[in-house]
């Protein structure tokens, strides 16, 4: 659904990501773990058109998101086309960006009515399966600030389903929780996985949940990937020293 090709980014001076291959397949499940400032989240806002690569390919579908032609000028596909293969990514972010003047139902129904075009009333359905799914259903009227962080995050999740998209970009999405919340929110993206159609890219430092929920995990550090390979292969078995020495922090 995805392929990544020899991508590269540089901001100024700061060489980022420096040549990655990656291919995510229908509905399968990545962790990508590493160090801070290796380069994920950059990896995952590409995919939302959010940043833009110095250099390389990205398919969607088979699809071009970004093109570098061989002389190095880049080529974006054109609008139109653009709109289409954004709507296949979803993206999940560690801070919930949710409307703050806009209701729990509001936050999810906008953009199927403004995007996708759906009456207010078809809207509001998908809305709420969605946040009947997040365990959220109760609260459609309320607005942002009442809600904790768990909650809000799990609102964030149903905008972003609701949207029906191939590919999840789950950004780091309990780093900014407090450690009782994390649980809630981690057991909800499992639910969803486990509903098994859509591919998800898990950015994340929760190792144990990578271990659950990934069907591969993928190693990154200074703009590389390092390893890969199952749960197993990548948690009790880690090749390079870079893992290794990566997960003894965790232990
Ligand atoms: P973390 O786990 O801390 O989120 P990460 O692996 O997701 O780290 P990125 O957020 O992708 O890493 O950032 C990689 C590097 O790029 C960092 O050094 C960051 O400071 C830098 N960077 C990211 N976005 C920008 C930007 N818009 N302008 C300049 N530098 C940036």
């Amino acid at each position: 659904i995805v392929s990544y090709q020899s991508i590269q980014k540089s901001f100024g001076d700061l060489h980022v990501i420096k040549g990655i291959d990656l291919d995510i397949y229908p509905g399968e499940k990545i962790a990508l773990i590493g160090p801070s400032g290796s380069g994920k989240t950059t990896l995952g806002r590409m995919l939302m058109t959010l940043e833009e690569p110095t250099s390389g390919t990205i398919l969607i579908d088979d699809e071009p998101l970004w093109q570098t032609e061989l002389k190095g000028k880049r080529i974006r596909a054109n609008e139109k086309h653009l709109r289409k293969m954004r709507s296949k990514v979803g993206m999940v972010f560690q801070h919930f960006n949710l409307f703050p003047h806009m209701s729990v139902l509001n936050n999810v129904s906008m953009a199927p009515r403004s995007v996708l075009k759906l009456t207010k009333e078809e809207a509001e359905e998908q809305a709420i399966m969605m946040l009947r799914k997040v365990g959220l259903d109760q609260k459609l009227q309320v607005y942002p600030s009442q809600l904790s962080g768990g909650q809000k995050q799990r609102v964030a999740i149903a905008r972003a389903l609701v949207m029906q998209p191939k590919v999840m970009v789950f950004d780091e999405v309990t780093s900014a929780l407090d450690p009782e919340l994390v649980g809630e929110v981690l057991f909800v993206i499992k639910e969803i996985a486990d509903e098994g159609q859509m591919a998800m890219m898990l950015i994340t430092h929760e190792m144990e949940f990578a271990r659950e929920v990934a069907d591969r995990v993928v190693f990154g550090a200074d703009g590389l990937i390092v390893e890969q390979g199952t749960p197993e292969d990548i948690f009790t078995n880690p090749q390079s020293e870079r893992l290794q020495a990566f997960l003894k922090r965790f232990l």
